[in-house]
């Protein structure tokens, strides 16, 4: 039994896997590699040109996993402190959200489309408001 290949051999080496046409393994020639995981190979024996395709390797796969917990992460970071600010801030009015009105940081807004914020950091023509599912940039004291 040969052992299994984990990675293309280089190009112009022989290797040894399974030939269709000869229906037996044979040694093949790797001609080209086509991508990270195959390559162009002829068979020593019949010279049928094949693709040959490694089996999925286990590493590749698993080394990428963990990166959706951290986008919940700080999605429930985002949650905890927008729940915080708007708990702080439960006596206050909510203000209507308007390009014309003006805000000042910690105002509670609210938005038709994005509810109920808090603002964060104040410009003369921008705010930063916290809402429920991002920090979103408004205009605000337009003339
Ligand atoms: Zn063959």
């Amino acid at each position: 039994m040969a052992d299994a290949i984990t990675e293309l051999p280089p190009v112009a080496k022989s290797f040894h896997t399974f030939c269709k046409k000869c229906d037996v393994d044979r040694y093949h020639k790797v001609l080209a590699h086509k991508t990270a995981t195959s390559a162009k190979v002829e068979c020593e024996v019949c010279h049928s040109k094949s693709t040959f395709t490694l089996p999925k390797a286990k590493k590749a796969t698993t080394a990428r996993t963990p990166r959706s917990p951290s986008a919940n992460q700080r999605k429930s970071n985002h949650q905890s402190e927008y729940q915080e600010l708007l708990s702080s801030l439960s006596s206050m009015e909510e203000k209507p959200y308007s390009l014309k009105a003006k805000f000042e940081i910690a105002n509670k807004i609210n938005h038709p489309k994005f509810g109920v914020g808090v603002v964060r950091s104040v410009q003369p023509d921008k705010i930063e408001v916290v809402f429920s599912d991002e920090v979103k940039l408004l205009i605000h004291n337009r003339p």
